[in-house]
């Protein structure tokens, strides 16, 4: 991962005092989740450049992540991390080029307080929503934007771009607000590093952000991006930044708020009512004992135990953390004898064969298969409807379509969707997985409905055809 910053201001070597590391030295900086070295490939009184490359340690970063992060699984080993510049490089530069962000320079402040010339370049950057999105983030700041789309194999131009660019940014700006956009934009065009996050996240945003966010038109964007759509975070996020900006109307303007109107409060939120629409649908089956394949913190069997008509319930998932927040939610450890008998959670992976999956009337995977690689979903196919095989499965996911409704969503609705179906690709997976291992299968919606587009969430509903108890 690398970022270079330019400048032609002459002398062009006086970047070293601002940015407070010596042109004629490489330093290294440890991080938490690897090495950043700050070096000078070219350091001349028209010219000089300085180069902040990061060398992640991919088991240092899964260990750096914090207590109550989520825990990804895989996704913290198999990762692009290391090949590309994201969060992390605006975690460092923040980090290895903190006074320099502060605008402090003993020896040259007035340089400090001055814009100049700069040039940015980041050779690969993951960027959600492509190029375009680098354009409208970074242009009202006054900088010019080259976003150049890398495709994914340059043998084969017909696989078309990956989701990285090459992004070059040239303009006459103060160093220190050209660092503070940066650890502000670059976690925002990846997309990748909020996972998790505490409070202080709205602070640190709104420090970082100071003196450009609140008055940028796609601070509405940035916020939720940055906050990871955590909703009420990024709602007092744009509060507090309506108290900064001239512009307040706009920035409490209820149509920019509506991805989060539209999935939270005001309305049941979208994920309640799946639970009610999924919870209604095992009644009906007549499911008494059921299994929630990729329980995540186990919300759905809270929803489950408070229904005496289960009388066996089981979570499974890859996620050890999620099921240390699954079983702190259900009170596990304080859970009466007879009722710990009635709940059991467990850790497997979906793409393996496990015997503990079987055995169940029923089986949900509730927003669950489009966290799978789309080569590894054959492979639960067959660990749910070839072997375990209960009597139904219910399975949730997006639908696509919708997504346009979401005014400020670009791409994806979580950073850790594989991919999102519309209506018609749901359909034939359903219908292919159901006619290959032998059940019936009945789709319905959940959420509210749109005429043309459908609803936001959809449902298959599984039933083994000719099927008893196992
Ligand atoms: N069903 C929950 C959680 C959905 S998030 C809900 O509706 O709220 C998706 C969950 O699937 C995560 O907890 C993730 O850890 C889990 N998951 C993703 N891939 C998996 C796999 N291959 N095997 C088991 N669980 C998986």
């Amino acid at each position: 991962m690398l970022l270079t910053v330019s400048t032609t201001h002459q002398p062009a070597t006086d970047l070293g005092y601002l940015l407070h590391k010596h042109p004629d030295r490489v330093q290294d900086f440890r991080q938490s989740f690897g090495t950043a070295t700050v070096f000078y490939p070219e350091a001349t009184q028209e010219r000089c450049t300085v180069a902040l490359m990061l060398d992640v340690d991919p088991v240092r970063l899964a260990r750096s992540r914090r207590k109550n992060a989520p825990d990804f699984s895989l996704a913290q080993y198999v990762n692009d991390r290391s090949y590309a510049a994201s969060s992390l490089l605006g975690v460092a530069l923040a980090d290895v080029f903190s006074t320099a962000r502060s605008g402090r320079c003993n020896a040259k402040q007035e340089l400090a307080d001055s814009a100049i010339e700069l040039e940015i370049v980041i050779p690969v950057l993951p960027c959600r929503g492509g190029a375009a999105i680098a354009h409208r983030v970074f242009e009202p700041l006054g900088w010019e934007v080259e976003a150049e789309p890398i495709a994914l194999d340059d043998a084969f131009a017909d696989w078309g771009d990956s989701r990285y660019v090459r992004l070059r940014l040239t303009g006459v700006v103060r160093l220190a607000d050209a660092l503070s956009q940066l650890h502000v934009l670059l976690p925002v065009l990846d997309e990748s590093k909020h996972y998790w996050q505490g409070p202080d996240e709205v602070d640190k945003l709104l420090r970082s952000g100071e003196g450009w966010l609140a008055g940028h038109p796609e601070r509405g964007l940035i916020t939720r991006r940055y906050l990871a759509r955590t909703g009420a975070l990024a709602r007092v996020a744009l509060a507090r930044l309506a108290e900064l900006g001239d512009d307040v109307e706009a920035a409490m303007d209820p149509a920019e708020d509506e991805e989060i109107t539209q999935s939270e409060e005001k309305r049941v939120p979208l994920n309640a009512q799946r639970h009610e629409a999924v919870h209604d649908v095992l009644l009906d089956l007549g499911a008494r004992s059921v299994i929630d394949l990729g329980c995540g913190p186990g919300q759905f069997l809270k929803r489950l135990v408070k229904s005496s008509s289960f009388t066996r319930i089981a979570g499974s998932d890859v996620s050890t953390r999620s099921l240390q927040h699954a079983a702190a939610r259900l009170h596990l450890d304080t859970m009466s004898e007879r009722q710990s008998e009635r709940v059991h959670l467990f850790q497997g992976a979906l793409t393996y064969e496990d015997e503990r999956y079987a055995g169940f009337d029923a089986a949900v995977l509730m927003e669950v298969i489009e966290h799978v690689d789309p080569p590894r979903l054959e492979a639960l196919e067959h660990v749910v409807f070839g072997a375990a095989k209960p009597r139904s499965v219910v399975v949730t996911t997006p639908n696509s379509e919708y997504n346009v409704l979401y005014e400020n969503l670009v791409g994806m609705r979580h950073p850790d969707h594989r991919f999102e179906w519309t209506r018609e690709e749901f359909a034939a997976w359903s219908d292919r997985v159901a006619q290959r291992h032998g059940y019936g299968v009945e789709r319905r919606g959940i959420g509210d409905l749109d005429d043309r587009l459908g609803t936001p969430t959809q449902m298959a509903i599984f039933t083994r055809s000719g099927g008893t108890d196992d």
